[in-house]
């Protein structure tokens, strides 16, 4: 009798594990964070199951739109105002003032309204109302100025700067110049993708708006003897592309209209740049991909399509680049990218049909072809 309750006390906990053993795999609680800065980092990575069975190599993309603020720019931003704090340059009381294209300003608001500092954001006036009115919310000062290259004194940087050096208790964050937004990702991005992948990918690939998380990324790769190849993604009209292929850019005495060409021609945000920032001069690249509107338009119809993914448009653009990437590699390789934002930050413009028409761009309906087999990648 012993023997047979034996067996069937087996035979239970083999069903059991069966039920609940990949269940209790998958499930891994996190202990309660201290606040929002609890909450940045530790990303989840994912498999991209359409992307890896297209190219014949596995694509994994970091999930950074799941930190609280919908960003990266949690990281940086927490990194940036402890550094002011460390230094004494931010004291209680005082103001973090920032030039950004929206996504900074809206975890340094978050992250102002945590600590009690007051937060002034200027932002140049080509972006999608759904940042301006984040950061509103949020409490923000949002100063919107003209789009003008960095040799105009009104560039929206440098009317930061400017307020900062004019305004008591002002202080610039600088996320371009400072290396405490590279040394956020040195630090945590790069190490969580070593991670992540076990210290086992082919190629990382990414676009560059301050260039802190490629910096970051890359510099820890080399640091480990990584031999993955490294990429930038480069949106219509951005001097990077040219930098890193050829190495000559137009900048930084880029003409008002050349900047108003580079502003018009994309509808990336975020990413592209008239002229090499200290983070994006300190990342060791490989190579680099021009990716189009229209490519980005459909990789990221694809990825709702067949991963329920809903990205935003530097997300998708850096999808094509690991598409790219693939094909450059060959097959069984690893690629990594990162999905930088949401859909949810670009309902009035990236996720917008009349928005994206307007612009000459084909919308793909549901059942486009073109989707299924990537026809749409040209690189
Ligand atoms: N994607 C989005 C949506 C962004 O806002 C930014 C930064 N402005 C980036 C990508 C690029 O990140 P980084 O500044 O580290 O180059």
């Amino acid at each position: 009798a012993a023997r047979q309750r034996t067996r069937v006390d087996c035979a239970c906990w083999r069903w059991l594990k069966r039920c609940f053993g990949s269940l209790s795999l998958a499930i891994q609680p996190r202990r309660p964070v201290g606040g929002y800065e609890g909450l940045i980092g530790n990303t989840p990575m994912v498999q991209l199951q359409s992307l890896s069975a297209a190219t014949g190599c596995e694509v994994l993309v970091k999930v950074e739109y799941l930190n609280p603020g919908g960003t990266s720019k949690d990281r940086i931003a927490a990194s940036m105002i402890k550094e002011a704090e460390a230094t004494g340059e931010l004291k209680q009381g005082g103001t973090v003032v920032e030039g950004t294209s929206g996504s900074t300003g809206i975890c340094l608001a978050s992250l102002c309204r945590a600590k009690g500092y007051r937060c002034v954001i200027v932002m140049p006036d080509d972006q999608a109302g759904e940042k301006v009115e984040l950061l509103r919310t949020f409490g923000a000062e949002v100063i919107q100025v003209r789009t003008a290259s960095i040799a105009n004194p009104d560039h929206y940087i440098n009317v930061a700067a400017r307020l900062a050096r004019e305004r008591p208790g002002y202080v610039f964050m600088d996320q371009f110049e400072t290396e405490a937004n590279l040394k956020a990702h040195l630090a945590h991005t790069g190490p969580e993708i070593w991670e992540q992948t076990n210290g086992r990918l082919d190629a990382f690939v990414m676009g560059a708006g301050t260039g802190g998380c490629l910096a970051g990324v890359s510099l820890f790769l080399r640091g480990k003897g990584c031999p993955a190849k490294v990429y930038l993604v480069d949106p219509p009209g951005s001097a990077l592309f040219n930098r890193v292929r050829h190495g000559v850019c137009y900048s930084p005495q880029m003409s008002e209209r050349d900047v108003r060409k580079h502003r018009y021609d994309t509808i990336a945000e975020g990413i592209g740049n008239d002229h090499v920032t200290g983070n994006f001069g300190k990342a060791i690249l490989d190579d680099a991909f021009r990716v189009s509107d229209q490519e980005a338009v459909y990789m990221a119809h694809y990825l709702l399509k067949h991963e329920g993914l809903f990205v935003g448009c530097s997300a998708a653009m850096n999808c094509v680049g690991a598409v790219a990437a693939a094909r450059r590699a060959g097959t069984g390789k690893r690629i990594v990218t990162v999905l930088c934002d949401s859909g949810s930050r670009g309902i009035s413009r990236f996720w917008n049909r009349e928005f994206i028409e307007a612009r000459g761009l084909k919308w793909p309906l549901p059942n486009d072809e073109t989707l299924e087999n990537l026809d749409f990648i040209e690189i």
